[in-house]
């Protein structure tokens, strides 16, 4: 059985159990169930999973970028692969919004909700301003930057070792060599990381459904099934039909090999501590070059984020129709572009996506204590909205890579390569 099977049958038990016990009633606050089992040997092996992950996610995405940029070996190239990829993220998360306000305001999403009481109300975080995030591309300390996850600081500061790499390379060649031979140990680290997933899945689902409160569903039908269903259109049509449309690659392939990423992040709602699974279901399912993955994937789960900027959409016309505020053609306009620079100032961890919505909705002058209402489900649609972003990563790496000629199509169309449990008969390693 493969990885991919193995973390399917994890995912759906774990949501089976979660979803059991929270409609049984064991699963209330206080509760014997909750104390033990959600927040407790669930949440310990859920934790300890997304810990091993998180842990790889800045040596891993420092070495591959690196070692990417060493390998493309010029630099012309590289500044194409980050202009291409950066116009591409872009458009998708501009007809991921459009989609969202479109389809929310046809369904008129939030007429004959009641805006939430005094004490309901929701006080936010400040989102940081586009400005700030700009600013912290260049790391005043790498090291602080590589401490704290500042994901851009660490991708720009990582181009930089590789460019000078590049450019003394015969004076440092046992440098090269160490960071070659870091990348791979990183890549076997991702390996033996990835085989706990199974388990973890399960734990993670089961503490989360325990918990969540289904009653609030109900009331938010129309929320979430608009929302749920822009999501998955976007990500099992939008996104495959743009990646068939722009590199001929076949998208159901595309789709069998990003399913065990899709999982990872579901059941993590971080893109960031999915870049692994991200990376390795590119390079090595896929067959995209290390030079092009290491970066646009990265690249992709902090700047990218097609399936949150959705949310955005949704909530924006959620909160209009529930204080009656009407928003004209300009303002859904204004919609679109905070939702896409939004989408290039969320971190890729859970919920941050919510905290961007205040940008937005301060933007078109709507009430931001409105948040409240959503709250209850953000959790759910966080985890369906990452599998959505990290979809996009994946899907604009492979359309990069192909007009690059970076993408080896055999192992693209090879659906043994980088199975992780058959890998001595079949899987061949990313090429060169
Ligand atoms: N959890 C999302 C991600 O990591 C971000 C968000 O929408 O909150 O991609």
């Amino acid at each position: 059985m493969n990885l991919t099977v193995k973390v399917f049958i994890g995912l759906i038990s774990g949501t089976f159990l979660g979803l059991t016990l929270n409609l049984s009633g064991f699963g209330e606050e206080g509760s014997f169930v909750t104390t033990y089992f959600s927040d407790g040997i669930f949440a310990l092996g859920g934790n300890l999973f997304v810990n091993g992950l998180k842990m790889l996610v800045v040596p891993l995405v420092f070495f591959s970028i690196v070692c990417g940029v060493v390998g493309i070996g010029d630099i012309k190239l590289l500044g194409r692969i980050g202009g291409k990829s950066f116009i591409l993220y872009m458009a998708t998360t501009a007809i991921a919004i459009t989609t969202a306000l479109t389809v929310a305001t046809i369904f008129s999403v939030g007429s004959g909700v009641n805006a939430p009481t005094t004490d309901q109300m929701f006080s936010s975080k400040e989102a940081p301003s586009i400005v700030s995030v700009l600013t912290s591309i260049i790391p005043s300390n790498p090291v602080a930057a590589m401490a704290n996850g500042n994901m851009l600081a660490i991708i720009f500061y990582s181009i930089v070792v590789g460019i000078c790499i590049l450019s003394i390379q015969e004076k440092v060649p046992t440098v090269r060599k160490f960071v070659d031979e870091m990348n791979e140990i990183m890549m076997k680290m991702v390996e033996i990381v990835m085989h706990f997933a199974p388990y973890a899945v399960f734990c993670l689902v089961a503490s989360i459904f325990a918990k969540l409160g289904i009653t609030l569903f109900i009331e938010l039908l129309l929320y979430v099934s608009v929302l749920g269903g822009v999501l998955i259109f976007h990500g099992f049509f939008t996104l495959p039909f743009t990646l068939k449309l722009l590199s001929g690659l076949n998208p159901l392939t595309f789709l069998s090999k990003i399913r065990e990423a899709q999982m990872f992040a579901f059941s993590t709602a971080s893109s960031s501590a999915t870049i692994p699974a991200t990376l390795h279901a590119t390079e090595n399912k896929m067959g995209v070059n290390t030079s092009v993955a290491s970066f646009t994937v990265p690249f992709g789960a902090t700047i990218n984020m097609d399936g949150t900027a959705m949310m955005q959409g949704v909530a924006t016309v959620f909160i209009a129709n529930v204080y009656g505020i009407d928003l004209g053609f300009s303002d859904y306009l204004l919609v679109v572009l905070m939702s896409v620079l939004a989408s290039v100032g969320t971190a890729g961890v859970p919920g941050v996506g919510l905290v961007m919505l205040t940008m937005v909705f301060s933007q078109v002058n709507l009430p931001t204590e409105g948040i409240a209402l959503i709250i209850g489900v953000d959790r759910l649609m966080d985890m369906i909205r990452t599998a959505v972003n990290i979809t996009g990563d994946a899907a604009v790496t492979c359309v990069v890579a192909k007009s690059e000629n970076k993408l080896d199509i055999d192992q693209y169309n090879n659906p043994h390569a980088g199975a992780l449990e058959d890998n001595e008969q079949h899987a061949s390693s990313p090429t060169a």
